[in-house]
């Protein structure tokens, strides 16, 4: 099925739950005008839906060939790769010193969400890309900049982030790739990674890698660690093409989704001859790292978020046209107006109802809205916290806003993955058992959206992060402020006083106080029993993302119902305060049976030696 850019939804999610409008008038944003949003945002859906789309099923079933080393993507992708580079997309919020547009990362969230939409093998490339020329651009040596940063910021070359060895993956301190001085102020590079998306392809003529590696003598674990920028073709005279360096893919996986993204082996210097340049400073490598894992968990978020929402769509769509079963007995009001006459004896196949009139499709698609669009407005309110940790223009407001980055970037990440696969899967089931047959499209939203869980660090690993990490963050003051912001929301559902809202105040209100609760409790434990904290951390995660993505919606229904809902302004009112409603009401009241996982669950997973079966 078609994929349509959801622009307006887009547009009102940043401008109203994500807190876009208040940055720009904060003045952070320069003179960035709505007009210009929505241009900039109509255009990149543009492309999205008319050049990238129609990629995704036809690149899903080619895959990528790999034959002697080289890896040749699927027809067309590469005129569309060049097209897409050539408009300028790479660079969306790139300095404009290296040749980028200089946008607001929050506008370059919403671009990243609708190519991940159209074609998440494609998406996924120039995420890294840019995760490379980002720190790159942050630590490398002025030479390095000038011969790589733009190229790699106008997509004419592209990146790799290359972490992942045999052994060390979660464990990214155990990984034993080498590096020698080579006395040239180079060094010699030595190893092997596996897993690495877009280690080799022909989409650009470069490719340039960003390799962990640990230099003879350098500590073990991730204090030992430095990153190098690894050239396939070295830099030649005028810093176009120079001579091939000693690294090669050896092979391709094949992967149960995601086929159009080569995902690679690499092997470097196996002719002793792989040349690596420092960047930055010699094992300050994960430091380096961690400046962009920010945005990059961000980025895979949003591919959380472009899956939903494609699979949205698609299910919305069938659910409109697929006749079957007569109408439910007590069906809601809107079913019934839609209902044919029912004569006596058998229903004539012609009078079977579209499927979206039975009371538990409605309940699959709304489901399914409500998730994505809660798991779009974390994400997009993650991004612009990180414009504001660079733009503020006083150091507490950028001390701040680095510090709810921080707090989000994990609940955006894990719960719009996690979220990602719960709708896909729930749009298969809309589909029935079309839905599990390849030909329909909906099978593939679900198999490509599973490894955004895995991948930029895995679901578990963000909640440790955000449970041991972020919620202990200047002692708890961070999520403490964050959870009165919650509060506010419901009050100001509550002054709303709008019967359309049903009882999404006091929905809302128990789970932000069931994180309120389960917050205290997770920073006691931390103290007394960190191995509980532990226990309950993906319940935790959860749990925050529904008090979060559902204040948030509020928000946004909000706004809808104070804005009226001129045509084209992207506000539907009702539909808006709908979806918040439901989110409210049928899966944040999830919160506090989670919050009780969180405090009461710990002894079943600590102690539950014989549950874990025989070895
Ligand atoms: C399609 C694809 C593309 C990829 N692209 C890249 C890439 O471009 N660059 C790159 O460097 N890597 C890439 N990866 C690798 C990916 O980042 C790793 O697979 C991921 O980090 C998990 O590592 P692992 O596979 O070794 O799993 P493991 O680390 O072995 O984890 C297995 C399980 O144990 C859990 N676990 C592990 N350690 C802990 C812990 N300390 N506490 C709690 N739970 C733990 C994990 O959460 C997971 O559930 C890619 C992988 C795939 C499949």
């Amino acid at each position: 099925m078609a994929y349509r850019a959801p622009v307006e939804d887009i547009l009102f999610a940043l401008k109203h739950a994500a807190g876009f409008a208040k940055a720009r008038v904060d003045g952070l944003y320069g003179d960035l005008t709505d007009d210009d949003l929505a241009a900039v945002l109509g255009e990149a859906g543009r492309f999205a839906s008319e050049v990238l789309a129609p990629l995704n099923a036809p690149g899903d079933r080619s895959g990528t060939l790999f034959r002697d080393g080289e890896v040749t993507m699927p027809p067309g992708w590469k005129d569309a790769y060049r097209a897409w580079a050539a408009a300028g997309w790479n660079g969306v919020a790139a300095p404009v010193e290296w040749g980028g547009q200089g946008l607001p990362h929050a506008v370059n969230a919403a671009c990243i969400e609708m190519w991940n939409s159209a074609a998440m093998a494609f998406g996924l490339g120039p995420v890294l890309t840019m995760a490379g020329a980002n720190v790159l651009a942050s630590f490398g040596a002025e030479d390095l900049k000038r011969t790589y940063l733009p190229k790699l910021v106008s997509g004419e070359w592209m990146g790799t982030m290359e972490l992942t060895e045999p052994q060390a993956g979660s464990d990214v301190g155990a990984l034993r790739t080498r590096a020698e001085r080579a006395g040239d102020g180079s060094y010699r590079i030595t190893g092997g990674k596996i897993f690495i998306t877009y280690g080799e392809h022909d989409l650009t003529d470069n490719i340039i890698h960003f390799v962990l590696a640990r230099i003879a003598g350098a500590p073990d674990g991730i204090k030992g660690l430095s990153l190098f920028l690894i050239p396939k073709f070295l830099a030649g005279p005028g810093g176009g093409l120079g001579a091939r360096n000693d690294l090669r893919a050896n092979r391709i996986e094949h992967k149960l989704g995601l086929h159009a993204s080569p995902t690679c082996h690499m092997v470097y210097g196996d002719r002793g001859g792989c040349v690596g340049y420092l960047i930055g400073e010699e094992n300050r490598g994960m430091a380096a790292m961690f400046t962009m894992m920010n945005e990059a968990r961000l980025a895979v978020g949003l591919q959380g978020v472009a899956i939903a929402e494609r699979a949205t769509q698609q299910a919305a769509a069938y659910a409109r046209e697929r006749r079957q079963g007569r109408p439910d007995p007590a069906g809601p009001p809107g079913a019934r107006a839609s209902r044919p006459s029912s004569p006596a004896g058998e229903t004539p196949a012609l009078q079977q109802v579209p499927i979206i009139t039975h009371v538990d499709v409605r309940r699959m698609l709304l489901t399914m809205r409500a998730l994505t669009r809660a798991a779009r407005a974390i994400c997009f309110a993650t991004a612009v916290a990180l414009d504001r940790s660079r733009l503020a223009p006083d150091a507490a407001g950028r001390k701040a806003a680095q510090e709810r980055a921080a707090l989000l970037t994990p609940v955006a990440k894990a719960f719009s993955t996690d979220i990602g696969t719960e709708v896909a899967s729930l749009g298969i089931q809309v589909h029935g058992g079309a839905g599990y047959i390849e030909e329909t499209g909906a099978a593939q939203h679900y198999r490509d959206a599973r490894i955004a869980q895995i991948y930029e660090g895995t679901n578990g690993i963000q909640a440790i992060d955000l449970v041991t990490r972020k919620v202990p963050l200047n002692g708890g003051a961070t999520v403490r402020g964050y959870i009165a912001e919650l509060r506010r929301t419901v009050d100001a559902v509550k002054a709303a006083n709008d019967p359309a809202f049903g009882a999404t105040a006091e929905r809302l209100g128990a789970a932000t106080e069931a994180l309120a609760e389960a917050t205290e409790w997770v920073l006691a434990a931390l103290a007394a029993r960190p191995d509980a904290a532990l226990a309950g951390a993906t319940a935790y995660l959860r749990l925050f993302a529904s008090a979060a993505g559902g204040s948030m919606l509020a928000d946004e229904a909000l706004a809808a119902a104070r804005q009226g809902s001129a045509a084209g302004d992207g506000a539907d009112a009702p539909g808006r305060i709908a979806v918040a409603r439901f989110f409210a009401e049928n899966l944040a009241v999830q919160a506090k049976a989670l919050a009780r996982i969180v405090t009461e669950g710990a002894d079943a997973v600590l102690l539950a030696e014989a549950g874990l079966g025989a070895p």
